[in-house]
């Protein structure tokens, strides 16, 4: 779908420089903030099962140290570039920013399709990757903190983390040298949703402002709202699970390899299961199989969740799309010409560059509980239980009742871990929804919401750097 000369990067820049426009940072420093610090393109041989030799082309770059470490994914895909890569560490930079998530922006690609390779093929490229990243200091706790993304996830993180254990041996924070890692070997629990998660509580407070839904001409609330989601990966799935679960009515799913339509609603479990069977959802038994490109995304509905790659609503295809509210789960789905035929339609586009910050954030919590050594929930739980169960002891001694069992449990019970990273997620994208409604409010004539959310995060990297001041 992706067009062959269009540079990601170069669209970042674009809407970077619209938003300039509405600040009043020096010219040096918004030439720092938009430039990428340091851009580590590598190429490395793994031996593949037959014995063959591939040569390997990664990339990690860091787009900026205004805060430490840096922060940001690692990609598995045929499709990965160098152009896209930076792209993508640049969107991590303004992304921390808006939720205040205190790290730079950084992004990692391995140029390969998962799909053509053996489990233990892509074990060996990962952890060739990471012994690269080791050697030239672009990973650590304190200095760059890789994460999943398209095409990885806790299994490649796991790997990460053991290959870099075993490369600085006794370093006590190790743990905290990458995120999304399985909750065996310190992850957190909550961050395999997180994104999609992010993405609905997002969608939800924006649902939840009546003069933003009169104007589109929508009723407030999620609930019995039509939604087509793009892409069923991690994000996808777990996007479309928490809209149904709310009440959202989720009437098409697409893939790249086709799409599937029932007005009634879909279930994304069924449809996994459907695929897991035959390897594909085209066919799913009581919905319409459409086409995954103009169909699924040209469809009328309320809310349309691109939830895969980047570029896939352009200035062609934009006039044609029905949505009322756009919400880019992934990264970079709409170029700048699309955001121009939003604004002029009246169609709110919430930007990828909030809105899909649950996963970042979580792994913020993740990486925090990395470092304290801790695990979330056990130590307050046993601490409240202890306490509330004495002072349970001490009304029932004096009242010569007893507490039903009912509101015994509820006042025993301390947060579980999940309580407390939903809780915090849920808090950081409402204030982030606020924040950048608040911003485009007060400036009415920037022209959409993702220049609003550009303007918040350049103002917050902008301060840092000149607070800072440039070094020597
Ligand atoms: N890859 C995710 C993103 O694009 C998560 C990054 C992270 O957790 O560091 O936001």
């Amino acid at each position: 779908m992706s067009t062959t000369n269009y540079s990601f990067f170069g669209a970042v820049e674009q809407s970077f420089d619209k938003a300039a426009a509405f600040t009043k940072w020096d010219k040096g420093i918004l030439e720092q903030i938009k430039q990428c610090n340091s851009v580590y393109q590598m190429r490395f041989p793994v031996k593949m099962d037959d014995g063959s030799i591939e040569v390997i082309e990664a990339y990690r770059v860091q787009h900026s140290q205004h805060k430490s470490p840096c922060k940001g994914g690692i990609r598995f895909s045929e499709e990965v570039n160098q152009d896209e890569v930076m792209a993508l560490a640049s969107l991590m930079t303004y992304k921390c920013a808006i939720v205040n998530v205190p790290f730079g922006g950084a992004k990692g690609g391995i140029k390969i399709n998962p799909r053509n390779h053996t489990a233990y093929e892509l074990e060996k490229i990962t952890r060739r990757y990471t012994s690269e990243l080791v050697k030239k200091n672009f990973i650590g706790p304190g200095i760059d903190v890789p994460a999943p993304d398209y095409g990885t996830g806790e299994r490649e993180m796991a790997w990460i983390v053991d290959t870099y254990a075993s490369l600085r041996p006794g370093e006590i924070d190790a743990a905290g040298c990458v995120t999304g890692k399985p909750i065996t070997q310190g992850g957190v629990r909550g961050r395999r949703e997180a994104t999609g998660l992010g993405v609905f509580y997002g969608i939800r407070e924006v649902c939840n402002m009546p003069e933003v839904m009169s104007k589109l001409g929508l009723t407030t609330g999620v609930e019995g709202k039509r939604v087509v989601v793009q892409g069923i990966g991690n994000v996808g799935y777990h996007t479309a699970k928490f809209f149904r679960e709310n009440g959202a009515k989720i009437i098409a799913i697409s893939e790249h390899d086709g799409a599937v339509f029932n007005p009634e609603g879909l279930h994304e479990d069924e449809l996994i299961e459907f695929r897991k069977k035959t390897g594909s959802i085209v066919n799913f038994p009581g919905a319409t199989t459409i086409t995954n490109t103009t169909d699924a995304l040209e469809l009328d509905c309320d809310i349309l969740i691109p939830a895969a790659l980047e570029n896939v609503i352009n200035g062609d295809n934009a006039p044609r799309i029905k949505a009322k509210i756009i919400g880019e789960a992934a990264n970079g789905p709409l170029t700048p010409d699309a955001d121009e035929v939003f604004a002029a339609k009246g169609v709110l586009v919430v930007p990828d560059m909030f809105l899909n910050a649950g996963g970042v954030t979580v792994s913020y919590f993740e990486w925090l509980k990395n470092l304290s050594h801790v695990r979330y929930g056990r130590l307050e739980k046993r601490f409240t239980e202890n306490l509330n169960t004495n002072i349970l002891g001490q009304m029932e001694f004096l009242s010569g009742k007893k507490v039903k069992k009912e509101h015994r449990d509820i006042i025993t019970h301390g947060p579980d871990e999940v309580d407390l990273v939903y809780s915090g997620l849920e808090e950081t994208m409402i204030t982030a929804v606020n924040e950048v409604m608040d911003c485009w409010k007060q400036n009415p004539s920037i022209p959409d919401m993702r220049t609003a959310a550009y303007v918040v995060a350049i103002n917050k990297v902008a301060t840092s750097y000149v607070e800072l001041g440039i070094f020597p």
